[in-house]
């Protein structure tokens, strides 16, 4: 187990008081972290990877998260690392162009206003904010929770045993600490019908800031091209499955074995996908799917982005949603207790979330229809849209990226 940052924390920044422990550091954690230690939290932050979570896929940060970013003064450096993809081409099964659009065009996206950032980029600066600030303790993760007396003991993998006032759940989407709070993922997670795997491999496709993406019914192959041919590309097979596949969930030969026989026979440059990903050491294999709970909070334990609510990707509003929930976890709880305080954040955030949430509509049927028939829907569609003048229509943003107004969040006197 690795700790860093101080035991010894900024005077200005933090007055003794509750104290707090996070599972999890990559965007709901050290957001949360942050925004805990302005309000005189003494915050340690558990993360069980051995530095924070790194990975260069794109994720976006849009509306109420972009107000997030700016009050935590990390704005301009997500600006210089904005990506701005410039394009998403669309190609049909043998690999023929069906149309190419702005991304935003369909994502919904700002222009000018909204980031799409390298996802270390994103947990880096965040990590940055907080570093000084609060503790980390890497390489370790919750054992047991017990709050059967005035705090929460928590015993850790690495063998230590502290008590915590309040416990936070920021660790992802299969979250250890809603498991050991609220029971099994099963009753709250909602398999959207689909399984990817992503992973990276040397860009020998000239591929420039861009993302193409090829279609079949019920399977698709993304390529996005986050730099230049320099860096490499980022590949996403996404394909139906009804039932979330057990095996291949646990174990990594399965997740190959099944992504190689349902892309069987595709065309285009799938081979060579299926090469890479045999050889790929940074396979990342899981369901698309979201976490929708009755409620975030048992006792003083509460939960905070993908643990929570996670929109999946098909959305893109998954670190949007983890940076607006921290914020108003910790808002919620200035000045209250913490049983009032976790209803506060509930019932400010909770409408934000839904909306959110139920973008996935949206977002599944048109990047990977089932049916041939839906193919071909979507693909007249993408035709319109690539005929369509340039800024038709998006000016503002999808209005649910901003359906939250954040409160003021006054600086202790
Ligand atoms: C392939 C893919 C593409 C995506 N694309 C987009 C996109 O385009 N736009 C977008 O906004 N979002 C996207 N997302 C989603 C986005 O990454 C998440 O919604 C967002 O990161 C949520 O942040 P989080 O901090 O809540 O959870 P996570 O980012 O999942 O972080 C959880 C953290 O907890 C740690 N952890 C897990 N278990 C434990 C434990 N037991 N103890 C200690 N630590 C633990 C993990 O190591 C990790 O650091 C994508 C996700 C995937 C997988």
């Amino acid at each position: 187990m690795s700790h860093t940052g101080p035991l010894k924390q900024r005077a200005s920044r933090t007055r003794p008081g509750r104290t707090a422990l996070i599972s999890g550091a990559s965007v709901a954690g050290p957001a949360l972290a942050f925004w805990l230690n302005r309000r005189g939290f003494a915050v340690t932050v558990v993360e069980k990877a051995g530095a924070p979570r790194d990975g260069g896929y794109p994720v976006d940060v849009r509306g109420t998260a972009l107000d997030v970013v700016r009050r935590m003064g990390i704005l301009p450096r997500l600006r210089e690392a904005h990506i701005d993809l410039r394009r998403l081409t669309f190609l049909d099964t043998d690999g023929g162009e069906v149309a190419s659009v702005d991304p935003r065009a369909l994502t919904g996206g700002a222009a000018g206003q909204d980031l799409e950032v390298r996802r270390g980029d994103l947990t880096g600066a965040l990590h940055m904010a907080v570093r000084d600030d609060v503790e980390f303790l890497f390489d370790d993760s919750i054992d047991t929770l017990d709050q059967s007396g005035h705090g929460v003991d928590v015993t850790f993998r690495g063998g230590t045993a502290r008590t915590f006032d309040l416990v936070f759940g920021a660790d992802g989407l299969h979250s250890r600490t809603r498991g050991l709070v609220f029971g099994p993922a099963a009753r709250f997670h909602r398999h959207l019908g689909l399984c990817f795997a992503g992973f990276t491999l040397p860009n020998t496709f000239g591929l420039l800031r861009e993302t193409v993406l090829w279609n079949a019914p019920g399977r698709a192959a993304a390529l996005y091209a986050v730099g230049d041919e320099r860096d490499d590309v980022h590949a996403l097979l996404v394909f139906a499955h009804p039932e979330p596949p057990p095996r291949a969930l646990r174990d990594p030969a399965a997740q190959r074995e099944l992504v190689t026989q349902v892309f069987a026979g595709a065309g285009w440059e799938v081979p060579g996908l299926l090469a890479a990903l045999r050889d790929a050491d940074d396979l990342f294999f899981d369901g698309v799917g979201q976490i929708r709970m009755d409620r975030w909070s048992r006792g003083r334990v509460a939960l905070a982005g993908d643990a929570a609510h996670a929109p999946s990707f098909l959305t893109g509003q998954g670190s949007s949603l983890a940076l607006a929930g921290a914020y108003m976890l910790a808002v919620s709880l200035d000045g209250r207790d913490h049983t009032a305080g976790f209803a506060a954040y509930e019932h400010g955030t909770r409408p934000f979330v839904t909306v959110n949430q139920d973008l996935i509509g949206e977002g599944g049927a048109t990047l990977f229809p089932a049916t041939a028939q839906g193919l071909r829907r979507r693909d007249a569609q993408l035709r319109r849209l690539a005929a369509a003048p340039p800024e038709a229509g998006r000016a503002g943003g999808r209005p649910a990226h901003s359906a939250l107004t954040l409160p003021e969040f006054t600086p202790p006197a």
